[in-house]
């Protein structure tokens, strides 16, 4: 089972302390949002998924952080300043802003294309202009706006800041190709169209690995990364059959690029559609030997691209073996935090009815995502032997695994409390552990409850948890 729609997610995700909308107190600020006490879990979790599977379970790639702000030739030369631009249109009836390369259009029998505005469906619409998507900001007490010298911008993407610190990992790590450097920030843009939750926000976080390599190994390790990605996705629990691999076209390719693919996910189940119900999760580029070139002092230039006269390296790379020097190619697989937040939260949406017939809502998320692992209840709130045995048992657990004590209700609330927030177990404490010193341990999923010798508690929850 999945969730039905997104506002299935964005309620149960308020309601529970997963995301909030931003500045809600005073009136909100469009399609921003704040990760709540189990949200900001759930997203580290994911980080920490995604950097342990490539930094620390390979060999291959090291991890980095760089800059927000970085020196505005970055930008230049990136081609951001001039081409990381939406085409914008106003609609003259309504007045809504909206993105064309978004929009319905019909083609007429002269062969002209006539866009549709998504709001009120007039094909009233102003030319396109180009909007560039980068942040704006000044640095410095005594900066304006129209001063060059101190214009910066927000990145845009993580990526940038790998690249430009290519030949210093390079140097200090002693690598060889192929290998990746891995990043995960904030990065922002100011989208035309945001919304959907937190599919499109003007704030975000990416995690993104530039892997460099020869240009002829490029295209089978772009298959590799399909396949990599593709694993990574089932084992933080979203489902194969709601995922879907998109070839981008000619027209849509990114200037630098010479192969892209994207995978969706299905965010949008209740759309007709099929086609629609599919949006992009991540994309895997094949970004060539373009960023490398282009943030190089004075590369060679076959292509016409223009020299670069302000970067005081060179981040070719010399191969011992045959002796070459060349510039490697990059495989850039580039994938949102909240965009896998969002699927994960819906891929693990799941509702049951219990046996008096109501409908309890269960996150079956993978224990190694659950924002808490264990909850130690006590049946008996006033019995303070039991209180202090269940707040033992939590003390003793936490070191190991994320656990919270509660007793803010009855039994059956609270474990219905902790199966809508994906919590794996619940450890109950009543009068029989008194005697017995044990405790009964609930699953999440089947609703199935074990007795466990509190002293083998730990361990039998770790081997669980894997
Ligand atoms: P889109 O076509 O949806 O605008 P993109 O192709 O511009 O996305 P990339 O530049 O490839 O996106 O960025 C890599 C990933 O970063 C995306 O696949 C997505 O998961 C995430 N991402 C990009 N823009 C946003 C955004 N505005 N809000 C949330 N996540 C985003």
């Amino acid at each position: 089972m999945a969730a039905e729609n997104i506002e299935t997610i964005v309620s149960l995700a308020k309601r529970r302390g997963f995301v909030f909308p931003a500045s809600d107190i005073y009136g909100g600020l469009g399609s921003s949002w704040d990760y709540g006490q189990l949200g900001v879990e759930l997203a580290n979790n994911i980080k920490k998924s995604w950097w342990n599977w490539l930094v620390y379970e390979r060999d291959d790639i090291e991890g980095i952080d760089s800059s927000i702000i970085q020196n505005r030739l970055v930008w230049k030369y990136s081609g951001h300043e001039d081409t990381f631009s939406d085409p914008l249109v106003d609609c003259r009836e309504c007045n809504a802003r909206l993105r064309q390369d978004k929009l319905e259009f019909e083609t007429d029998a002269s062969g002209t294309v006539k866009y549709e505005c998504s709001n009120c469906g007039s094909t009233n619409l102003t030319e396109p202009r180009d909007f560039n998507l980068m942040f704006r900001t000044t640095l410095g007490a005594a900066s304006s706006d129209e001063d060059p010298m101190a214009l910066a911008y927000l990145r845009p993407e993580t990526a940038q800041g790998i690249f430009i610190n290519f030949a210093n990992v390079l140097n200090t790590s002693r690598r060889k190709l192929p290998f990746g450097i891995a990043q995960i920030g904030k990065s922002f843009r100011n989208e035309v169209t945001p919304g959907n939750f937190i599919f499109r926000t003007r704030e975000f976080e990416q995690m993104e690995m530039e892997y460099f390599c020869r240009p002829e190994d490029a295209p089978q390790l772009l298959e590799d990364w399909i396949a990599n990605f593709q694993n990574w996705f089932a084992s933080i629990g979203i489902s194969a059959e709601n995922l879907k691999l998109y070839e981008q076209t000619a027209d849509e390719l990114a200037h630098y690029a010479a192969r892209t693919v994207d995978i969706l996910y299905r965010f949008f189940p209740e759309r007709e559609d099929e086609v629609k119900q599919f949006d992009e999760l991540m994309g895997i580029a094949n970004r060539t030997d373009f960023d490398l070139k282009t943030h190089s002092k004075k590369p060679e230039d076959a292509e016409g691209r223009r020299l670069n006269i302000d970067s005081t390296e060179d981040l070719s790379y010399f191969d011992e073996a045959t002796k070459q020097r060349f510039y490697p190619y990059v495989i850039e697989p580039a994938v949102g935090v909240n965009r896998t937040l969002l699927a994960v939260l819906m891929d693990a949406y799941t509702e049951k009815i219990n046996d008096k017939g109501e409908k309890r809502v269960i996150l079956k998320l993978k224990p190694e995502l659950a924002p808490i692992k264990v909850a130690v209840l006590p049946l008996a709130k006033n019995n303070s032997e039991i209180v202090e045995m269940a707040r033992k048992i939590k003390k003793n657990l936490q070191p190991a695994m994320r656990a919270v004590y509660d007793d803010t209700g009855g039994i059956g609330k609270l474990y219905a409390r902790q199966d809508e927030i994906g919590t794996p177990f619940c450890v109950t404490i009543d009068h029989e552990s008194l005697q017995d010193n044990a405790a009964t341990v609930r699953d999440r999923d089947t609703w199935e409850q074990e007795r466990i010798n509190v002293n083998e508690l730990k361990s039998h929850l770790q081997k669980r948890l894997l």
